[in-house]
This record gives C-alpha cells, structure tokens and sequence, in this order.
C-alpha cells in the first residue's frame, strides 16, 4: 500500500512518514502543494494525507485538480482548526474525509484503512434534481440545459439545498452551512436568497422548486419541481 502524505509542517511530515511505515506502508512525503499535486499526478497512491494550508498550491486546489482529471484515489484532508474549514466544504472539495489538527494517529490510520478499504470510487461531480443540475467544481447552474447565472452566495445555497434535497432544512442549518456559524446579522437574509433562487430558476421556467415549510424552513423538490 503506497500513501502520499502532503504536510508542510515538517515534524507532522516526519511523524506521519515514520508511523505508516512502521505500519508497512510505503510513503511518499511532500512538504509543499507544488511537490504533492505532481507526485500524485506521476504516482498511483493507495490514498493521500492532504494538508488544508501549504505553500505553493493549497490542498483544496490539490484535491480539486485530480478530481477534475478524474484522479479518484481516496484521500484524507487535514485542516489546522476547527472551523477553519467546514466540513462540508472540505467534502465539498472531492475528499473523502477530514482530520482536524491535533488528531491522534490511531484515528488517523483507522480512517485510512477504511479509505482503502472502500479504494477509489468515481462520485458524481454533478448534483441534480430533475432538470435543474449544478456542477461545484466548475461553478455552473442550468435549468433543462439552460445556462442560469448566480451569484456566489445563490451557488452556495442552492447547493446545499440540492445535497439536501427533499429534505426540510431550517433557517439556522442554512445560516450555518451557507454563511458563518459565527452570523449575527438578519436571519431573514435567507428569505432573501430563496426568493433571488426562485427568481431564476423557478419563475422564468414556470416551475416550482423551493417550497417553504411555515416555521420549518424550506425544501427543495427531489425532482426540480
Ligand atoms: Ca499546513
């Protein structure tokens, strides 16, 4: 088994190279996102130890780089704190899972195994429901083939209705997931939004996607309305 470990913090880099190979694992290790992109580009790895933050290219564009060159190898993303990546973002990116900074490497290991285990498995890059289709990586809504141009906080509401779809989702969900956990403005910014999202996905099309669920919150329609 063949792990890529992407660390700049060369302590973490040493103790993670030490550990696996202990374990029998064979590692490859980068200190910087330049040198991680291009090993896992030349190599075929079993999995990759990804690093939120490093110099040269960031593990969110590292990540988001294979996946788009179909590259499906699993990978874990580590992130220096909680909250400075949510999680469904870092999911959100093509990783598989995620280790907030300071991890035990039992765990760390453990959810490695599980990783490759399950191996590489292609996801849909393209989340649907019915006609209406967003693509994240590249940024791109439509409606029955048709172009639909959001703005980048529409984008982000209407995907995290669509990985929810058909579910009832609550103001404050939305709050957390799509603005800041730490949002103290308006809560009624999300009424906001909603309406901007009927405004162009639903009304021109003479559809009916986004219900609102008195005192619950909202739904997007399993099927696109
Ligand atoms: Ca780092």
């Amino acid at each position: 088994m063949r792990v890529l470990v992407v660390e700049d913090e060369k302590r973490l880099a040493a103790g993670l190279r030490n550990g696996l190979e202990a374990d029998g694992f064979a590692v490859d290790v980068a200190l910087d996102g330049t040198d991680g992109l291009w090993l896992a580009r030349e190599n075929t790895y079993d999995a990759i130890v990804l690093d939120l933050m490093l110099p040269g290219i960031n593990g969110y564009r590292i990540c988001q780089t294979l996946r788009q060159e179909r590259v499906w190898t699993p990978i874990i993303m580590l992130t220096a704190k909680d909250g400075e990546w949510d999680e469904v973002e870092a999911l959100d990116t093509g990783a598989d899972d995620f280790l907030t900074k300071p991890f035990s490497y039992a765990v760390l290991l453990a959810r490695l195994r599980a990783l490759i285990r399950r191996g590489a498995q292609e996801r849909p890059s393209v989340l649907s429901a019915g006609d209406l289709a967003l693509d994240p990586a590249a940024k791109q809504v439509s409606r029955g083939g048709v172009p639909i141009g959001l703005t980048a906080r529409e984008h982000s509401l209407l995907e995290y209705l669509l990985r929810r779809r058909g579910e009832v989702v609550s103001k404050r969900e939305i709050l957390d997931h799509v603005w800041n956990y730490d949002f103290e403005g308006d809560p009624n910014i999300v009424e906001v939004y909603v309406r901007h999202l009927r405004n162009k996905l639903d009304r021109p099309f003479g559809r009916e996607s986004i219900t609102t669920v008195r005192g619950a919150g909202y739904r997007l329609a399993a099927d696109g309305g």
